[in-house]
């Protein structure tokens, strides 16, 4: 993590003269995965981990970003009548500066450096991070009001449209709103939330299985297009339903055969997922924390069963997680095809777990996991000096 002083240096080495400063979190989802887009429920927290931008305002009309991860400076002119992704990391950021523009923001020209801790396609929502950290600093350089669910809803419009990522709103809107010491149960249609505090008896453990498939994003947009067309399929019969979050579990099995196999399966995981995630936040907040375990073991099978998001390091990991002392549940967390899983476990039981974890999972796979324990953060805002 670069420090504020040595973010500071960095801007100074770089563009010669003060900047000030922003963060903004990557997050872990404790349950509810893939739902967003089909405007179900999700639990994300916001992280530590977070992209930090030291930011200063130009004189004219060109944004020149600086990522220290990638150790390019790139530029965009705001006055680009027509500009085109390139297919690398600045989609994410340029991504943004369209979308508040197109967005009647009358933006300003900006010197950004960027640094993050969070890791890059581990599922910890790096990309979100960025995006929410750039869209962020620009609307503080053009002196505009922030209000942080639009920031979201444009931020997740940049990797829809420029990025071409068909992703729901989770990543930017916790990047956001996230709350100290909390996870957010957030309905994606409404976008109401409902801060549910972390138990004190439990720790939510991150444990990265060090590897990523490169089909996540094509798997992804192929996951939201069977979830489409099961709604397609399912609303002569249901009647006015719009997104999978108007199928009840039993409603969907009433009508199995109007699908396939594989949509049935994809649609299934959807329509429990949402259920676990209500009745989760519901545990957590009365500190059942066994009932939201068994209800994140669940979510996982499921990811693994019907929604073959999962792949065989990540149910390793899960599977050894699962089987250890204080262990109250364990999953996947985030898009899928690897990244990292999420577990409940009881306090006291944090550091053994995090040691036989390791272990374990190296003697299974040759790999050596990254492990913390994590503690919710707020979400989008000025870094204190
Ligand atoms: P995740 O969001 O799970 O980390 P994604 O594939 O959605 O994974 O996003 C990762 C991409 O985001 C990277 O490949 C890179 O293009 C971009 N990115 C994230 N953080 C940075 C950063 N600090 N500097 C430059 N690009 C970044
Ligand atoms: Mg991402």
């Amino acid at each position: 993590m670069f420090s504020v002083d040595e973010l500071k240096a960095g801007f100074r080495d770089i563009y010669g003269r003060e900047p000030f400063l922003i963060r903004a979190p990557g997050r872990v989802n404790l349950i509810g995965e893939h739902t967003d887009y089909n405007d179900g429920f999700i639990m994300p927290a916001a992280l530590e981990y977070e992209t930090r931008a030291a930011v200063a305002p130009r004189a004219d009309r060109i944004l020149r970003v600086h990522s220290a991860k990638i150790g390019e400076t790139r530029e965009f002119d705001l006055d680009n009548p027509a500009p085109q992704p390139k297919h690398d990391w600045t989609d994410y950021v340029f991504g943004v500066a369209v979308a508040l523009a197109g967005a009647g923001k009358a933006l300003k020209g900006a010197d950004i450096l960027v640094a993050s801790s969070v890791p890059v396609g581990s599922g910890l929502s790096s990309s979100a991070a960025l995006e929410v950290s750039i869209g962020y600093s620009l609307l503080t350089v053009a002196g505009l009001p922030i209000d942080k669910v639009e920031l979201a809803k444009l931020c997740q419009k940049a990797e829809n449209e420029f990025v071409g990522m068909r992703c729901g709103i989770m990543d930017q809107f916790i990047s956001c709103n996230g709350q100290h010491d909390h996870a957010l149960m957030i309905d994606c249609r409404s976008l109401e939330k409902r801060p549910v505090p972390i138990d004190p008896r439990a720790r939510i453990v991150v444990a990265n299985s060090m590897v990523h498939h490169e089909l996540a994003s094509g798997e992804y947009n192929k996951r939201r297009a069977s979830c489409e067309e099961a709604v397609r399929r399912l609303a002569p019969v249901l009647g006015s339903i719009k997104a999978l979050r108007d199928v009840t579990p039993a409603g969907l099995e009433a009508n199995k055969a109007l699908l396939s196999d594989v949509t049935y399966r994809r649609a299934r995981h959807i329509v429990t997922e949402n259920e676990r995630v209500v009745e989760a936040a519901d545990a957590l907040a009365a500190g059942d924390l066994a009932r939201c375990g068994a209800l994140m073991n669940q979510s996982h099978a499921s990811m693994r069963d019907d929604y073959e998001i999962s792949c065989e390091e990540v149910d390793v990991l899960v599977d050894i997680a699962q089987k250890l002392p204080g262990v109250f549940g364990s999953r996947m967390t985030g898009g899928g095809f690897g990244g990292c899983t999420v577990s409940l476990v009881e306090a006291g039981a944090v550091d053994a777990f995090m040691t036989n974890v390791r272990t374990a999972y190296e003697t299974a796979t040759g790999l050596k996991s990254t492990i913390f324990a994590c503690s919710p953060q707020q979400g989008v805002g000025p870094l204190a000096d």
